[in-house]
């Protein structure tokens, strides 16, 4: 068990060794889809970054439980009751119902979360099976005195907190005022700006699809509770690390903060764990701009989607990452050419345990230091060159395998396998030759033979003619 894990904490704005609540164990928590649109490869980017950590946690020893919930109820653009509401947008604009465009963006993101060679989590659970808990924790906060009741909506009153703006005042005060610029519609039920609501039941959207029966009327969840709520559910009071992209720190992580400690009483979550985000060459990625860059749409265009969790390894995760094809298609060299490099590696030799050992702990050195992947490739090339037997090589790779998640050995194999396909078509090719060529030279057709022998040179096949018979070689 390695027990100098350091990852940045965005609560403390500083590197942290982790330290969980229960010796070995680690509670986690992940922001999952909003399932009114397809996963773009930035949100895929987060969920990559975000299995590193749980697959270099358990690297290193410890014992992971992840929760990972599906925003499948309401998710308005705004925390009042304005913005839009995304899962009705869609399902307009599809002429669907909500619950068919769950179902469906559901399973294409799962789709491209497995292809980038993700472990899914341990528990997913989609915010519409959770509604009585949901109700439950608007209830104690009502009772504690920490929400109050305006125009028919339940808000959580953030004026009840001493400090609410917990990760960074300046960046959240910041992110605030775009928030304010960007809402066109103020909403009048907030007794303050940064208020948000729990429960509504008098909302903008006439037509909301999804409502239940609550002490308050009949309404629908607010866009943080469900966080806050499915998390409890599985992990209890107290939970390690809480993962999400630099978009969610304010106002989602800032609200789930504050509604969760004003419910327990005292602290619940020790590190937060944020990535950066992919952007394109116009800038960042984003599910209502049109057209949605997905995993499954490299792949229709040839990319393997490996290739694409390999371009998000070696950058880190703290730094924002540019996208672009001529990006791609660097790292699809750099992929073919370590998967070659692996084919080339004769599984003799005797393994070196001592070896595979020492490399083992510099695996987890780089990984433990904020989740450097990029230096954890690097030295991937380093055992590459290493003087160790291949044996060793292989068996450090499938080592380092199981957090990058590259498929190495297998693609190695695979490579090999179609190298002997190629080698074994281009013999038969090259011994028909000689034979139409020796048939040619039997019926004194030496034009023909001449012709064959051209033929073959310029495929790059050179025969010579010895007292054993044709000779050939690639030349
Ligand atoms: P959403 O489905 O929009 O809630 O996003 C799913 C996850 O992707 C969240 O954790 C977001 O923080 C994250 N995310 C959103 N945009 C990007 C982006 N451009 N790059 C990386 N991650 C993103
Ligand atoms: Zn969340």
């Amino acid at each position: 068990m390695n027990n100098n894990f350091r990852i940045y904490n965005t609560a403390s704005r500083q590197v942290e060794t982790i330290v969980p609540n229960e010796a070995g164990k680690i509670a986690m928590y992940t922001c999952g889809p909003t399932v009114y649109h397809y996963a773009h490869i930035g949100n895929i980017r987060t969920y990559i970054m975000q299995d590193a950590l749980v697959k270099a946690l358990e690297y290193v020893g410890y014992d992971v439980k992840r929760v990972m919930n599906i925003t499948d109820v309401g998710h308005l653009s705004s925390d009042g009751d304005t913005g839009e509401d995304k899962m009705v947008k869609g399902a307009q604009r599809e002429n669907k119902t909500v619950m068919e465009i769950a179902k469906y963006y559901t399973d294409a993101f799962f789709n491209d979360f497995d292809a980038v060679g993700n472990k899914r989590p341990d528990v997913i659970e989609p915010a519409t099976n959770c509604i009585p808990e949901f109700i439950h924790m608007v209830e104690v906060l009502l009772e504690k005195g920490y929400a109050y009741l305006a125009g028919g909506n339940v808000y959580f009153d953030t004026s009840k907190l001493d400090d609410y703006y917990v990760f960074s005042s300046a960046v959240e005060k910041e992110a605030l005022q775009i928030g304010v610029r960007d809402d066109v519609e103020a909403d009048d039920n907030k007794k303050n700006a940064t208020d948000f609501v729990l429960w509504f039941t008098k909302s903008k959207f006439e037509d909301q699809a999804l409502k239940w029966d609550s002490p308050w009327g009949v309404g629908y969840p607010g866009w943080h509770i469900e966080c806050s709520c499915i998390s409890m559910k599985h992990l209890g009071e107290y939970m390690d690390i809480h993962c999400g992209g630099v978009d969610n720190i304010f106002p989602h992580h800032t609200n789930e903060i504050a509604q969760s400690e004003a419910y327990l009483g005292h602290k619940w979550c020790n590190y937060w764990f944020h990535s950066n985000h992919l952007n394109d060459q116009s800038g960042k990625m984003s599910k209502s701009k049109g057209a949605v860059l997905t995993v499954s749409v490299l792949k229709d265009k040839g990319y393997n989607p490996l290739v694409y969790r390999f371009f998000c390894l070696q950058s880190h995760y703290r730094k924002p990452l540019v996208f672009s094809y001529e990006n791609l298609d660097n790292t699809v060299a750099a992929y073919n050419k370590l998967v070659k490099k692996i084919a080339e590696l004769k599984n003799d030799g005797t393994k070196d345990d001592a070896v595979v050992a020492a490399y083992h702990d510099k695996f987890a050195d780089c990984i433990t230091d904020d989740l450097n992947t990029s230096n954890a490739i690097t030295l991937l090339y380093e055992v590459l060159k290493d003087g160790c037997s291949d044996a060793t090589k292989l068996a450090v790779i499938a080592d380092f395998d199981r957090v990058l998640s590259l498929d190495l050995i297998n693609a190695a194999t695979a490579s090999k396998e179609e190298a002997t396909e190629v080698d074994s078509e281009l013999e038969a090719y090259v011994l028909d030759a000689i034979a139409r060529r020796a048939n040619a030279k039997k019926a004194k057709d030496f034009a023909t033979a001449d012709a064959i022998r051209d033929e073959l040179l310029n495929k790059g096949i050179e025969i010579k003619d010895t007292r054993e018979g044709v000779q050939w070689k690639k030349l």
